[in-house]
């Protein structure tokens, strides 16, 4: 999301198709797109939705099924990413939608309780011991600023420290990446945002250990919390290593900070419990988004019982929503989770990914294409590097991306759909069957073959 952003007014003129397979037809999507520029600020209601990092018109969507997409000019892909998360049951699963069907016969919100919020709570707060309370939200920016209100409403205290390369949605403080130096304070990322709320977030680079120390020493007893996303997966896949996230617990405590995990995307991906499971390292808030919802919009957070009791209104920071638990997405959330406790649902997913990445990293291996896929769990990431690992923002190389807007292209013609930026990762879902899998990487090696110019 940062860069795809960043980048999102650098409009080139369109290279002209020379390799690989004829370009699908995009008509009745560059119509649409046409109508919808005269009705959102460049066409679209979430920026990197633009395909400005991209070649061509963005494509409308007209409707998804399992692991397939379609578009208005009736071209059919084979999805990878998954509405950015939250389908990890892909498309119009048959359990969510029945299940939200039935809901909304009664009605859409009522603003009042419901039994589907204890239900859904219920769900996540048996199967999850990293949270003993939580609120429900609705969107993942919103679980972040409310966890971010929370921490320093608890600690007293107003700065808050995040990563260069971690996205943790549109609220203002959050707005903000590196200034030049090991610690600094933000400068914010967009226009909008005052300064002085910048001055209150301090910035480093992940995977540092001097640069936290350093700021632990130069704002002692000021930093309200860390927060970071545990599988930075917004800026490339960051993959850090255990013993890094260990040290974030460590100093955390020792200096009387929060340490809050955003998993709005890791969070029921890398397993039900999320990376917080994944790493055992507990954290004191939690923040989820993406799969909590079914693909409706819910967010929450979630911390002990001690800190949730600083939330209104029995504590004194105020959070609340007209729509937080709204039945309907209750309900998509209540069936998707349902679906993920069965057993070896995490297994059998991870394994699938594991063979899909692993067959085509050994194709570019073998062919010495400088191109590593990362993953964790069903997540993945195409990079054009020959890095063994990439652990900070700054080690992605921003010339690469001129190559996967070529692989992007190629990959579309061949029927298979990446989010429209080399800084996003994929998903794979359990709808995702062997065959999908096969016919993908048939796709990816023929693409590849294109951008490096072997065929
Ligand atoms: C997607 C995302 C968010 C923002 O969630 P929205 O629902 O888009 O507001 C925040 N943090 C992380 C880690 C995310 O991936």
């Amino acid at each position: 999301m940062i860069n795809s952003f960043k980048k999102m007014f650098s409009v080139e003129s369109e290279p002209v198709n020379t390799t690989g397979k004829p370009d699908i037809c995009r008509e009745k999507s560059a119509e649409l797109y046409e109508k919808a520029k005269t009705y959102f600020p460049g066409g679209v209601n979430s920026p990197v939705r633009a395909f400005k990092s991209v070649y061509g018109t963005p494509l409308f969507i007209e409707k998804g099924d399992g692991s397939q997409l379609w578009d208005a000019d009736g071209n059919q892909f084979i999805d990878f990413c998954c509405s950015w998360g939250p389908l990890i049951l892909g498309h119009n699963h048959p359990k969510v939608r029945e299940k939200v069907i039935e809901v909304m016969q009664n009605g859409m919100s009522f603003g009042a309780p419901t039994a589907l919020e204890n239900e859904l709570a219920e769900l996540i707060l048996k199967n999850n011991k990293l949270i003993e309370k939580m609120r429900f939200v609705s969107s993942g920016t919103e679980a972040v600023m409310s966890a971010i209100r929370l921490a320093r409403g608890y600690t007293k205290r107003d700065k808050i420290l995040k990563f260069e390369g971690c996205y943790h949605g549109h609220s203002d403080s959050l707005l903000v990446k590196a200034g030049s130096g090991l610690v600094t304070f933000g400068e914010t990322s967009s226009a909008g945002v005052p300064k002085s709320f910048a001055d209150e977030t301090i910035v480093v680079a992940l995977n540092d250990k001097k640069a936290i120390e350093a700021a632990f020493d130069e704002f002692k007893g000021q930093i309200a919390a860390i927060i970071i996303e545990p599988v930075p997966a917004n800026n490339g896949l960051l993959l850090q290593e255990k013993a890094y996230l260990q040290f974030l617990r460590e100093i955390c405590t020792q200096n009387g900070t929060l340490l809050i995990f955003d998993e709005v995307i890791s969070g029921f991906r890398v397993g039900f419990e999320g990376a917080a499971a994944y790493y055992d390292i507990k954290p004191d808030i939690l923040t989820y988004g993406k799969i909590i919802g079914g693909g409706l919009p819910v967010g929450a957070y979630g911390s002990s019982v001690e800190i949730m009791a600083h939330v209104s209104p029995d504590g004194g920071v105020y959070q609340g929503g007209t729509l937080s638990g709204n039945p309907v997405a209750m309900a998509a959330g209540i069936a998707q989770l349902t679906e993920l406790l069965r057993s070896n649902f995490y297994r059998d997913l991870d394994k699938k990914t594991e063979e899909f990445v692993s067959a085509i990293q050994r194709f570019a291996t073998a062919r010495n294409y400088k191109f590593k896929v990362f993953s964790i769990g069903s997540i993945f990431w195409f990079a054009f590097t020959d890095q063994e690992a990439i652990r900070r923002a700054d080690e992605i190389d921003a010339s690469s991306m001129e190559l996967f807007k070529k692989l992007h292209r190629e990959l579309l013609n061949r029927g298979v759909y990446l989010g429209p930026s080399g800084y996003e990762v994929g998903f794979i879902s359990s709808a995702h069957t062997k065959i999908d899998l096969e016919k993908a990487k048939r796709a990816i090696f023929d693409s590849l073959e294109v951008v490096f110019g072997g065929k």
